[in-house]
């Protein structure tokens, strides 16, 4: 069996239309499917549609959480409780083709445990969003051991095998495209087109992409925390020369001014230097605190999953 999970943040318009994309393209696959639809705190009309979905079609399976906890907890719980042999993780808005699911699945069968979409091209995308994304991955790339592979999403299809170690991890920031890059097995991808939104708005604020962003990082990378500690080096060797140069100036060459400004440059410099190093281990701190506290990572509030 095919699961395919779908995260809905107010897609109360895409829903239908993306439902009968998706039948149409998971019955030539010839296998049974369910279709995992979990409702990430809409405020609009998105659960009532999916309850009627689910009344109709006995494959329709719903969470719903009780409040908005973010796209990547909401495809972690439809990992967790999804019952397919493989599964297919795409998003509600249209941009993740269903049309692409039988490559991507006979591409599976020919014996990979991970085939993800690659992006040709992104339509109805802002410059701003283009930009920061591609920058993220570059620096992502540079950071990390990992490889994660460039313009993909979440837009893809996993063997059970790697579902069972994702649900395994129990770190609560989720980074799903990093954590599998990191479980290896074999991979391979298949083109396509991005597409604009069907209807309405991202769901990804620049402040959701933001936190991504900064749990992709540090989640495989401690390199923030060494930049700390490279910097404390740097302005170490340059304060030993400073000194150095001063006690010259001053005994040897008997030049010297009352140094405020110099002073007050050093004192600056030294000053943002220390906020950064403490900012940077502050990230990583939050997310240690994160994980001991061991709150659960969603709370579902209704389902029709056993
Ligand atoms: N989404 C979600 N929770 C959120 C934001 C988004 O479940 O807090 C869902 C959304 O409904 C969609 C998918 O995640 O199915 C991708 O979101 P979106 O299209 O808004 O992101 P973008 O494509 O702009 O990166
Ligand atoms: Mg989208």
């Amino acid at each position: 069996m095919i699961s395919v999970i779908i995260p809905i943040f107010n897609e109360e318009k895409n829903i239908p239309l993306l439902f009968d994309r998706l039948t149409q393209a998971l019955k030539t696959t010839n296998q049974s499917f369910e279709l995992i639809y979990i409702n990430d705190g809409s405020k609009d009309n998105s659960l009532s549609i999916i309850k009627n979905l689910a009344e109709v079609h006995s494959f329709v399976k719903f969470i719903n959480f009780s409040r908005n906890f973010g796209h990547q907890i909401a495809v972690s719980a439809g990992l967790d409780l999804c019952k397919g042999s493989e599964v297919l993780i795409i998003d509600a808005d249209g941009q993740d083709p269903p049309e692409l699911i039988p490559q991507l699945y006979s591409k599976l069968k020919e014996g990979f445990e991970i085939v993800y979409a690659k992006r040709n091209s992104r339509k109805g995308e802002s410059i701003l969003k283009l930009i920061t994304a591609k920058w993220f991955y570059k620096i992502m790339a540079r950071l990390t051991s990992i490889d994660i592979p460039l313009d993909t999403g979440d837009f893809r299809i996993i063997h059970r095998k790697v579902v069972d170690q994702i649900n395994k991890m129990p770190e609560k920031q989720k980074f799903l495209r990093g954590q599998m890059a990191w479980v290896g097995f074999r991979q391979s991808f298949v083109m396509y087109d991005r597409d604009e939104r069907m209807n309405g708005n991202t769901g990804y604020t620049f402040r959701k992409m933001f936190r991504l962003a900064m749990d992709g990082i540090t989640s495989f990378s401690n390199f923030p925390l060494r930049v700390a500690t490279i910097s404390g080096f740097v302005c170490a060797i340059l304060g030993f020369f400073l000194i150095v140069y001063t006690l010259y100036s001053r005994y040897v060459l008997k030049d010297y001014e009352p140094g405020w400004s110099s002073l007050m440059i050093t004192i600056v410099f030294i000053g943002g230097i220390q906020l950064i190093g403490i900012g940077i281990i502050g990230e990583y701190i939050s997310r240690i605190y994160d994980n001991i506290r061991n709150r659960p990572l969603y709370i579902v509030d209704e389902t029709n999953c056993e």
